[in-house]
């Protein structure tokens, strides 16, 4: 089935396949590594994460690049406050992006690409661009991209830029909508600032030049999609499409994704407004990356997103009831035969699934089935309607499903010990919620030994001593459950 995706540039829904007969070709806008990523930036990141996995799903091979901006003027400004070369500074938040992805399970790009490692690249652009007119330089030294050199400039936002100033410049890589000029391809160096020796002079790239350089670089001067948070439509893509397409004559990308904005609680999310979450907050408040992951996916990437604690739970819940039912299939014992029934239940579910992530990736309406498929099929097996044989269809639709949701297996206790180790080194253990503290102290081994202790203490008929063993376990959030073959024991 193919994926029909809504395509900002054509403003319809468009047909996704590979331009190439090959690999579908995928640009996405990676981090400016600054700070540690929001909730909001991984909002975005997932759904491109659930485009390639529905692509991948598809039997649609792909090719996906992303860059990693680790030179701008936040950076420059961030590094310096610190004392820090931009590398400093950068590093560490390089690799908190690439922990807090894997937390997410977000699959890595088949190429990462790094603003810094590709300043040839971007100078070999403005040169280009110089030579058919659309940049020239200032007398300090900068470039500037000429804005009247390209007619469609504006194409993707609809913008109407027919009241802007020639000639006017701006030299931010963040501006207001109502600000289109001639926008900085390269920066004249400034003191105490990084900047690279090059035949266009001594400085470094702006924010835009990079994506346009790195773009064409691994995927050709025209590719099949291009993505990011809706913020980057203006300037940003715009100007990356001005950049490419002076040069190169041809589309940069046939597809472009925006991915909405998420909001905190119906606001926006701002530091001053004290809604403002990293997943490290969350992970630290004993949320699940998994339940993250899952209510950052489930509202499809063109509607806003509300962020709520309620959802967080309401995700935690799911998938509790996800995880149960998995082990109920995987664990239970049914009677040999099969029920139609059961098979019908799976093919609608599996049909229904597909479809939703083809029309625009409803990860909404992809979920609501499965869920649907999991009360029917319990309600089947406490009623003696499941037999053997109806196990894999429904493991069958379950594997479709976490083939893009990813929250079937339990990876969640690994970011959450290394979001206390990280707020440990941090100094930020005083926004740790005392349960996932009480939890984090107690180790399998531990819990084992108390197991083991409430089995003798019931042989001994020591009720009292067991039921305090339970009490104390449940408060370092471990559930015991009593079963014909033993007591299994899990952490909540
Ligand atoms: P940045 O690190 O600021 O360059 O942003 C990385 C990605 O996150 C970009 O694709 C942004 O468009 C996206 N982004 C930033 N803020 C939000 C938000 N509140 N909701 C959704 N996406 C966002
Ligand atoms: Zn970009």
């Amino acid at each position: 089935m193919p994926l029909r995706l809504f395509n900002t540039l054509t403003g319809q829904i468009d047909q996704l396949a590979p331009s190439d007969g090959k690999a579908f070709r995928i640009y996405a806008c990676g981090p400016t590594v600054y700070d540690y990523g929001h909730i909001g930036n991984f909002r975005t990141f997932l759904q491109i994460d659930v485009l390639r996995r529905c692509l991948k799903l598809m039997g649609v091979p792909i090719r996906h690049v992303m860059n990693i901006t680790d030179v701008d003027d936040k950076i420059i400004r961030n590094a310096s406050a610190a004392g820090q070369s931009i590398a400093e500074y950068s590093g560490r938040f390089v690799d908190a992006f690439f922990e807090d992805i894997a937390a997410l399970r977000i699959e890595r790009p088949e190429q990462i690409a790094r603003a810094t490692e590709h300043i040839p690249k971007m100078v070999d652009l403005v040169q280009r661009l110089a030579e058919v007119g659309a940049a020239y330089k200032t007398e300090e030294g900068s470039w500037y991209f000429r804005l009247s050199a390209f007619p469609e400039y504006g194409k993707l936002s609809k913008k109407d830029l027919s009241g802007i100033e020639d000639g006017a410049r701006i030299d931010v890589d963040e501006y207001e909508k109502d600000s289109a000029r001639d926008f900085a391809l390269w920066k004249a160096a400034k003191p105490g600032e990084t900047s690279w020796d090059t035949p266009i002079g001594r400085g470094r790239p702006g924010w835009h030049i990079e994506c346009s350089a790195m773009s064409m670089e691994y995927l050709g001067d025209s590719f099949d999609l291009h993505a990011g948070g809706e913020d980057l439509m203006f300037p940003h893509h715009e100007n990356e499409i001005a950049q490419s397409e002076s040069v190169t004559h041809k589309p940069l990308a046939l597809h472009w994704m925006h991915v909405r904005f998420l909001l905190v609680e119906g606001r926006k999310m701002s530091k001053s407004e004290g809604n403002f979450y990293t997943l490290r907050d969350l992970l630290l408040r004993g949320y699940k990356a998994s339940a993250i992951r899952l209510a950052l996916i489930s509202v499809p990437y063109r509607h806003q997103l509300n962020f709520t604690f309620e959802g967080l739970t309401e995700a935690t819940n799911a998938i509790e009831r996800l995880r149960n039912f998995h082990e109920r299939l995987l664990k239970g014992t049914f009677p040999a035969g099969e029920n139609p029934e059961i098979h019908r239940l799976a093919a609608q579910a599996q049909a229904e699934y597909f479809e939703a992530l083809s029309n625009d990736l409803n990860t909404a309406e992809a979920r609501a089935p499965i869920f649907d498929m999991i009360r029917s099929a319990n309600t089947a097996i406490d009623q003696g309607r499941f037999f053997a044989a109806d196990r894999d269809s429904i493991l069958g639709v379950l594997a479709s499903f976490d083939a893009v949701f990813d929250v079937l297996q339990n990876h969640d206790d690994e970011p959450t010990r290394r979001a206390l180790e990280w707020a440990e080194k941090a100094g930020r253990l005083d926004d740790v919620a005392p349960e996932l503290l009480a939890r984090q102290c107690v180790s399998d081994e531990a819990i084992d030994a108390l197991v083991a202790e409430r089995a003798l203490a019931k042989k001994h008929r020591n009720f009292a001593r067991a039921d305090q063993i339970r009490q104390e376990l449940a408060e370092k959030g471990v559930i015991l459950e009593d079963s014909k073959d033993g007591v299994r024991w899990k952490r909540k």
